[in-house]
């Protein structure tokens, strides 16, 4: 399973997808992307192989800088097209990817369900673009309702999110690895180096507990908290 992620000038597509073959050796059984460009989050989901993926993306390829993709090894719910990754919030505002579990997802789901929220998977993940959502409604800041959200997590997880709109990847990580690439004009998140290593060698490792923001300027992390963290870049020497 595997987790790529990416801001910068251009489309992201292409570079999303190519990640995702890079972290075929980790094994999945279903993929998906995420691109927003300002006029809605586009979702591609499918289960089986990533070509099958590409098919669905061939003749309708998602134009936008930003996005998030997946490849998934299910621990809740069949390989379906349904509980394929990314997952979204009710209205469609808020889209996320996940490896990992989530250890109470089935009683945030509850009380989610209880506030009138509706379900269209069976997986542990689609609590978290839910509880985001909801958070934006009263939180000040974007950062702060992804905060809340990944606070109310138990489990382990790696997450990336994209908002509609906005300009930005949202990221967390507790016991599954998530890596930061950054290069000139764009910066990367994912599971393990080489979905970017086409593109970059220079690498922040994440520690558990540590959240992130991308944006086309910079990247600012942060604890759960939202205290500033600092975390050193360090230069890869790949040798596969
Ligand atoms: N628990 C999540 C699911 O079953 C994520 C699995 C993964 O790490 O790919 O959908």
């Amino acid at each position: 399973c595997g987790i790529i992620a990416r801001i910068g000038e251009g489309d992201a597509i292409t570079k999303l997808v190519t990640g995702l073959e890079n972290l075929e050796y980790r094994g999945y059984d279903s993929a998906g992307v995420a691109i927003q460009n300002g006029s809605g989050i586009s979702v591609y989901k499918r289960s089986g192989q990533i070509s099958d993926l590409k098919d669905t993306i061939v003749g309708n390829v998602p134009q936008g800088n930003v996005g998030i993709g997946h490849t998934r090894w299910s621990t809740h719910g069949s390989p379906t097209d349904a509980n394929a990754h990314p997952h979204t919030s009710e209205t469609d505002q808020v889209a996320v990817v996940h490896n990992g579990i989530i250890e109470n997802y089935a009683e945030l789901k509850e009380w989610l369900k209880s506030q009138g929220h509706e379900f269209t998977s069976e997986t542990d993940t689609e609590v978290i673009p839910h509880l985001f959502e909801r958070h934006l409604e009263t939180e000040a800041t974007i950062e702060d309702a992804f905060r809340k959200t990944i606070r109310k997590l138990e489990g382990s997880y790696a997450v990336a999110a994209l908002v509609d709109g906005v300009d930005a990847i949202y990221a967390a990580r507790q016991g599954s690895p998530l890596i930061l690439g950054l290069d000139n004009d764009e910066y990367y998140l994912a599971s393990d180096v080489p979905a970017f290593l086409d593109h970059t060698d220079k690498v922040v490792y994440f520690e558990d507990g540590d959240v992130a923001v991308l944006k086309p300027n910079g990247v600012t992390m942060t604890d759960l908290e939202g205290n500033q963290i600092n975390r050193d870049v360090k230069q890869i020497d790949w040798d596969p």
